[in-house]
């Protein structure tokens, strides 16, 4: 019976909480499918552990973490720690240092889950957004000078290389090939942006000559926003720039119908380092503490997480669960609903142990 060592990484705010979740309910996945064990690996790295060390993981965290399968995140963020500061220093380390190249986004409207978008519901939104998360417009290449004086400058450099745009679009173009519809909207900017995004419109067409069988296209990322809006049916897969794709993903995650249901995963798709799953919504203070954090979009990060590590059946069955539960109309505050996390995670676990598979 194969063995996946998991290193989960819960972090602050209502992460401890979503991980915890999660992790219930992934255990009732592997109990029900009896074709694996999960081993997991707990660390506690956080702004807490910053605040009483002085960094937010260990000097040697990344060699403990190369000895798992996968890695499971829950939210980074602190009001007294400013963003940059829990960014740079929990999160996109790991990003970094295992070169997670791309970002995947799925976001699709569950039942029984309305979509703030009139007349569309599940069905009519099923997307895949893959952003690059390795260089892009957020490479860190710039600086200041002058500092507080008139002339004070400040530049952000945007990197894009042959290498790294090739490989995200070799991924991209993949992704579409394996989904049913086999259809590629690479978002750019080459309007207005006539070096970097010209390049990447280069590279995209070169890159399809390879996947014959993916319709694909261009489209700018304005005309894009709103294209989700008012032609949501018209989208499949979607590929974009790390800033570009950061906001389209936010506005896909609002028209899904909360941060809460939304998930990703930072993956190497060559596994050459663990790949690292998380909701893409962050730390929420304001309802921490309160138990009524949505875990939807941490079970949906873990069925993301299960299919990475070729448990394909465990992942549809814990999407089913999901499914069932939200139908049902077992929500957290977010979506309307009346429904704790707690009875939210025993209503997928229950669903995960009666569903026929
Ligand atoms: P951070 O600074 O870590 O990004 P944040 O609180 O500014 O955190 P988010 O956590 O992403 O931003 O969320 C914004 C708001 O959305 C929260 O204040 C919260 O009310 C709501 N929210 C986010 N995630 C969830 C969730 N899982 N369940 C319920 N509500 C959520």
């Amino acid at each position: 019976m194969a063995e996946y060592r998991i290193a989960s990484i819960p972090a602050d705010g209502i992460g401890p909480e979503v991980i915890s979740a999660g992790l219930e309910v992934l255990e009732a996945v592997a109990a029900r499918d009896g074709g694996f064990t999960l081993k997991v690996d707990h660390y506690d790295w956080s702004s807490n552990y910053y605040r009483k060390h002085g960094h937010f993981m260990p000097p040697d965290a990344l060699a403990w973490l190369r000895t798992a399968d996968a890695i499971y995140f829950g939210a980074v963020g602190d009001p007294d720690i400013k963003d940059d500061v829990t960014l740079w220093g929990l999160r996109l380390p790991i990003c970094q240092g295992f070169d997670q190249y791309a970002n995947v986004r799925p976001t699709r409207i569950l039942p029984g889950v309305t979509s703030p978008l009139r007349d569309v519901g599940p069905g009519d939104l099923d997307w895949v957004i893959i952003r690059e998360n390795s260089e892009g417009e957020y490479a860190g290449h710039g600086g200041r000078a002058h500092r507080g004086l008139p002339e004070e400058v400040a530049t952000e450099t945007a990197i894009f290389t042959r290498r790294g745009v090739e490989r995200i679009m070799r991924y991209a173009f993949q992704i579409a090939q394996d989904r049913p519809a086999k259809h590629l909207t690479v978002v750019t900017k080459s309007n207005a942006q006539r070096h970097g995004m010209v390049f990447w419109d280069e590279i995209a067409a070169l890159v399809s000559h390879d996947f014959p069988d993916v319709r694909w296209e261009r489209e700018l990322v304005d005309a894009m926003t709103m294209r989700m809006v008012r032609k949501p049916q018209s989208i499949d897969t979607v590929v974009a720039t790390n800033l570009h794709a950061d906001i389209l993903s936010d506005l896909a995650a609002a028209l899904a119908g909360s941060l809460g249901v939304a998930p990703t995963g930072n993956v190497d798709p060559e596994r050459r380092s663990p790949s690292m799953f998380e909701p893409i919504h962050g730390s929420a203070f304001d309802i921490t503490g309160k138990g009524i954090a949505n875990p939807v979009a941490t079970f949906w990060t873990g069925a993301m997480m299960l299919e990475h590590l070729g448990e394909k059946p465990a992942a549809a069955l814990l999407m089913r669960a999901v499914e069932q539960v939200c139908a049902a109309g077992i929500l957290t505050p977010d979506l309307g609903g009346k429904s704790s996390t707690a009875e939210v995670t025993k209503a997928v676990c229950d669903a995960v142990r009666g569903i026929n598979r």
